[in-house]
C-alpha cells in the first residue's frame, strides 16, 4: 500500500489552505499557496514541475514523470480550487475523527489530490522505471470556468486521463452536460390604462415558463442514460419589468438545460425554439428569441477502451470486487480532457457533503484510491505503442 501517513499529512496540509475559488467567492485564496504547498512536495519527491499563472493568482501545476518514450502515457487530474465556505464552521480545520478528515474541499477533491502524491511517492521511492509518461495535473477554476482544463489541454497531451472527482471508489464513465440559454420575449410599453397599446412581456413570459414546466415532466421519460440519469430543464432567473403602472416591454428568462451524452446544443436549441414556434401559433403578439448564454458537452467514454479495462482491474484487485460503472449528474472537467482526444475516465474517493456545510472524506478511501491509481499507471504505462 502507499505511504498513509505521507498522504494524510499532505491532505491535511492541503484542506488547511483557503483555496476557494474567486469568482465564487470575493476572498477566496485561489489557487497561489495550494499551488506553492503542492510544488514544495514535488520537489522533496524530485519530480520536475511547471508553474503556470494563468491570470494573477490563478495557477496551474504540471509535474512529470518521463518514461521511456515507449508506452502509452497517462495524466492524472485533480482541480486545486474549491467552492465557497459561507455557512461552515471550521471550513480549514482539516480535524480527524473516526478515520474520516473535515474540512471544505477534502472530498471535492483535496483528498484526490493527496492520493496523486501518494501514488508518484511510491513510484519514486520504488524507483519504478516506466515506459511511457506519468504527468500529474493539478488545474486551477474547476468550479466556476475550468480555466486550468482549458489551459492544461492547449500545453499538454496524452493518451489517456483519471479524473480524480468523488465516485465513492465507483468508475464513472459519463457525466451530464449542461447549457444556459437566455429568452427575451418583447412586449410593447404602455401606460397601465391603455390595455389597448400595450403588450405585456411578462405574461407572455409565463407562456413560455408554463411550456417549460411542461417539458421538465417529459424529459425523464424522453431522455434518459444508463449512467447518468436523465435530462432536465429549470429556470433559474426571470427579470421583467421597470416599474408598476407600466406594460412591460422586454421580459428575460435563464434557462438551464442539463443534457444527457449524445445531446447536441444544436437539438437543444431547436427544442426551445419548437416552444416558441407553438405558442406563436396560438398567440400572434408573442415575440421571443432564444441565446446561448453557456454550452458544456456532456461527457461518455466506452468500457471497452484499454484506459477503463486497466483501472478496472487495477480496483478490482485493491478492493477485492468489481464495484460498478457509474456516471454523473453534475458536470466535470472530464469533458474537455475527452473533447481533446484524450481518453478520459473517472474514480475518487469516499465521503460526503460534497458543496455542503459539513464536508469530509473517509482517509481510507484515499489509501485505496493512491493504490489503485499506482496499479492502473504502471500497467497503463508499460504499454508499448
Ligand atoms: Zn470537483
Amino acid at each position: 500500500m502507499p505511504d498513509k501517513t505521507f498522504i494524510t499529512k499532505t491532505l491535511q496540509k492541503l484542506v488547511q489552505i483557503n483555496s476557494v475559488n474567486p469568482s465564487l467567492e470575493e476572498s477566496g485564496g485561489g489557487e497561489k499557496e495550494i499551488s506553492k504547498c503542492i510544488g514544495d512536495i514535488l520537489d522533496q519527491l524530485g519530480i520536475t514541475y511547471e508553474v503556470d499563472e494563468i491570470e494573477p493568482g490563478r495557477v496551474n501545476v504540471t509535474a512529470k514523470i518521463p518514461g521511456s518514450g515507449n508506452g502509452k502515457s497517462l495524466i492524472l487530474n485533480a482541480h486545486t480550487d474549491t467552492v465557497g465556505v459561507a455557512g461552515m464552521d471550521n471550513p480549514f480545520s482539516g480535524t480527524i475523527k473516526d478515520g474520516k478528515l473535515y474540512g471544505r474541499g477534502s472530498y471535492d477533491m483535496k483528498g484526490s489530490i493527496a492520493a496523486i502524491l501518494g501514488t508518484a511517492k511510491k513510484i519514486v521511492d520504488e524507483k519504478i522505471d516506466m515506459e511511457g509518461d506519468l504527468i500529474l495535473s493539478f488545474v486551477a477554476d474547476e468550479e466556476y470556468e475550468s480555466m486550468g482544463a482549458k489551459r492544461f489541454v492547449e500545453k499538454y497531451n496524452a493518451d489517456a486521463c483519471i479524473v480524480t472527482e468523488p465516485t465513492d471508489l465507483q468508475i464513472c464513465l459519463a457525466h451530464r452536460g449542461f447549457g444556459v440559454f437566455k429568452i427575451v420575449t418583447e412586449g410593447k410599453t404602455a401606460h397601465g390604462g391603455n390595455h389597448h397599446l400595450g403588450v405585456d412581456a411578462n405574461s407572455k413570459m409565463g407562456l413560455f415558463l408554463s411550456e417549460i414546466d411542461a417539458l421538465s415532466k417529459q424529459l425523464p421519460n424522453q431522455k434518459k442514460h444508463k449512467l447518468c440519469g436523465s435530462a432536465s430543464v429549470h429556470v433559474p432567473l426571470v427579470k421583467g419589468g421597470n416599474s408598476l403602472f407600466i406594460y412591460a416591454n422586454e421580459c428575460i428568462a435563464e434557462v438551464e438545460r442539463r443534457t444527457i451524452p449524445g445531446e447536441t446544443e444544436e437539438a437543444v436549441i431547436q427544442e426551445l425554439n419548437q416552444i416558441i414556434k407553438k405558442i406563436l401559433s396560438a398567440d400572434t403578439d408573442f415575440k421571443a428569441t432564444v441565446q446561448t448564454v453557456l454550452w458544456r458537452e456532456p461527457y461518455e467514454i466506452d468500457q471497452s477502451k484499454q484506459i477503463v479495462t486497466d483501472l478496472k482491474n487495477a480496483s478490482e484487485k485493491v478492493l477485492g470486487e468489481f464495484t460498478g460503472y457509474t456516471g454523473h449528474t453534475w458536470w466535470e472537467d472530464s469533458a474537455i480532457f475527452g473533447e481533446s482526444g484524450i481518453e478520459t475516465v473517472i474514480i475518487g474517493p469516499r465521503g460526503g457533503g460534497i458543496h455542503e456545510s459539513v464536508e469530509w472524506v473517509e482517509l481510507d478511501s484515499i489509501a485505496d484510491l493512491s493504490e489503485i491509481l499506482y496499479i492502473n499507471t504502471i500497467n497503463y504505462c508499460n504499454r508499448i505503442v
